[in-house]
């Protein structure tokens, strides 16, 4: 079940060469255009792919944490390792191989400045990284994508692991690390996709949304929506919440993407050629 985009590829290379190191200071763009009309004339420019496609990564990250809910599947380990798997799992399993490794190198390239801002930030507080926080540290997310996405096809991606820095060490493990997290959610997977065609995962938001990311969401759930039923419904959504976020809630069973993490993907972008 493979799709690519169909829009021009993200320009892989920009970040394969870009990847910040801690301490430089990242490149800072302004908003995308004035995002008037996006009629089928609007062609998206690359930061409007690379945000979007860091959305959908988080996305299914979410998602992680719904079927953990609705499904009510054991975790053995960190749940928010977990659903950081569920994402690539998806990504591999549901892109075909130009648009997996664009969302991957985008995914990759935003925990990489996130991690550099966050290190930033520290160093001008003082204040330690989070290390107690709930999620693994962004530069440990930053490897759990480079390295499953490589291990689920090494002879085809080595280039993008390298060029990423997944060091040998690492590399040596991966094709096993995605083998186990594939059997593991495949096996999942794998019952949704028998429930057929569905309306499980209901979108809340405009029909006809104005914003890029809220349309690549929407889009995104119509295609679920297509291939695949949850056991129960779940609600989805793109909304302004005060913080740069997405989380799931058991409580309404919905997900919920803050527009406030696509400025943040945004302003933590690399800037366009
Ligand atoms: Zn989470």
């Amino acid at each position: 079940m493979m799709r690519g985009m169909c829009i021009a590829r993200w320009i892989a290379v920009l970040f394969l060469f870009a990847l910040p190191a801690a301490s430089e200071p990242l490149g800072y763009k302004g908003a995308v255009g004035d995002d008037g009309g996006l009629g089928e004339e609007v062609a998206l420019t690359d930061t409007d792919v690379h945000v979007s496609d860091v959305m959908l990564a988080i996305f299914y990250h979410e998602l992680g944490h719904a079927l953990i809910d609705v499904m009510q599947l054991p975790v053995l380990g960190l749940e928010e390792d977990a659903a950081d798997v569920l994402s690539v799992v998806m990504i591999d399993r549901l892109w075909d191989a130009e648009s997996s490794e664009a969302k991957v190198a985008s995914a990759a390239y935003f925990w990489a400045a996130s991690a550099a801002a966050s290190a930033a930030a520290s160093a001008e507080t003082g204040e330690a990284p989070a290390f107690w926080g709930v999620h693994s540290p962004d530069e440990r997310r930053f490897f759990t994508y480079i390295c499953l996405y490589y291990g689920g096809a090494p002879d085809e991606r080595a280039v993008l692991a390298e060029e990423f820095g997944l060091p040998a060490d690492r590399a040596a493990t991966c094709p096993d690390e995605f083998d186990l997290a594939q059997g593991s959610w495949g096996l999942f997977l794998d019952e949704l996709e028998a429930a057929g065609a569905g309306e499980s995962l209901v979108w809340l938001g405009d029909a006809e949304p104005e914003d890029v990311v809220a349309r690549a969401i929407m889009e995104e759930v119509a295609y679920l929506n297509s291939i695949l039923t949850l056991p129960e419904e779940v609600g989805v959504q793109v909304a302004a919440c005060d913080e740069a976020n997405a989380f799931y809630d058991p409580a309404e069973q919905t997900i919920t993407m803050c527009r406030e993490m696509a400025d943040y993907i945004l302003e933590v972008a690399p800037i366009e050629p």
